[in-house]
């Protein structure tokens, strides 16, 4: 039987020991602790009889040590239309490690969606945060969502949209940048655990339908005003953008690119 593959979407706001946002952006602490986590997940697919291949989405997408794994890393964030995280269609499930909760969700430690300064998003209607958002691009492409880490609110946020996925909390968030830690030592057995069964879980992919609707509404920001100079035609209200499609992936990833010539310096 062929080896089943699964693709490891690592953030940092998730993992072990981190609460604050400099920590997850800035500190080597942060990315040490996503080491541990990722470790110690990587381990557990190995041990399932699996491959994995890692895709850091953390800010810039350069937060995994490579000198510490055994397996490939996606490094970077490419935004490629055709080719989802840059490894294409060829796995048998996705693992996010390290997640939250969307923005605005009342005590959840260090929640938002994407960028701090975006108030919601909602595609075909549905409010998302990062993990239904991966979720459903992965589902597009028939790859079901099997492992979630991360606060307990994220993990909650991650069961209540995808029955049967398998969740590892490694802290309980209390306020929004507060949080009951686990020791790591014992987050990194929980995860290893987490990711043996998640390896063997039955999860079936979240499926939005097509055509697509993305609707991003921004905060007040300098953001914002950025964007409304460089792209007022995507703009649907003051403060919200719509992207449509037939390809979630393609129209993602058209919003991707207007994204990066806003945060650009
Ligand atoms: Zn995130």
């Amino acid at each position: 039987m062929k080896k089943k593959r699964f693709l490891v979407m690592t953030d940092i706001e998730g993992v072990s020991g981190v609460t604050s946002f400099p920590q997850a952006e800035v500190s080597e602490f942060g990315k040490e602790m996503l080491m541990h986590d990722l470790l110690a997940v990587l381990r557990g697919i190995e041990d399932a009889g699996c491959d994995a291949v890692v895709y850091d989405m953390h800010t810039d997408g350069r937060n995994v040590d490579v000198s510490r794994i055994s397996v490939p890393a996606v490094l970077g964030k490419p935004i490629l239309p055709d080719l989802w995280r840059g490894v294409g269609d060829d796995f048998d499930g996705l693992f996010m490690l390290g997640l939250h909760t969307m923005q605005h969700v009342k005590g959840a430690c260090l929640a938002h969606s994407y960028l701090r300064e975006y108030d919601s998003i909602h595609i075909n209607g549905k409010l998302l945060g990062e993990i239904g958002v991966e979720a459903a691009l992965a589902g597009e492409r028939g790859i079901p969502l099997l492992f979630v880490s991360g606060d307990d609110l994220g993990c909650r946020e991650a069961e209540e949209l995808i029955p049967g996925v398998i969740t590892c909390a490694v802290k309980k968030s209390l306020t929004e940048d507060s949080a009951i830690c686990l020791p790591a030592e014992k987050t990194a057995e929980m995860l290893y655990e987490a990711a043996l069964k998640a390896a063997k879980a039955n999860v079936e992919p979240y499926k939005l339908s097509s055509p697509y609707e993305i609707k991003i509404k921004f905060s007040d920001c300098f953001y914002l005003t950025k964007m409304k100079n460089i792209h007022p035609e995507i703009f649907d209200t003051d403060d919200t953008v719509i992207m449509r499609g037939d390809n979630l992936l393609a129209t993602w990833s058209e919003y991707l690119k207007y994204e990066k010539e806003m945060t650009r310096e």
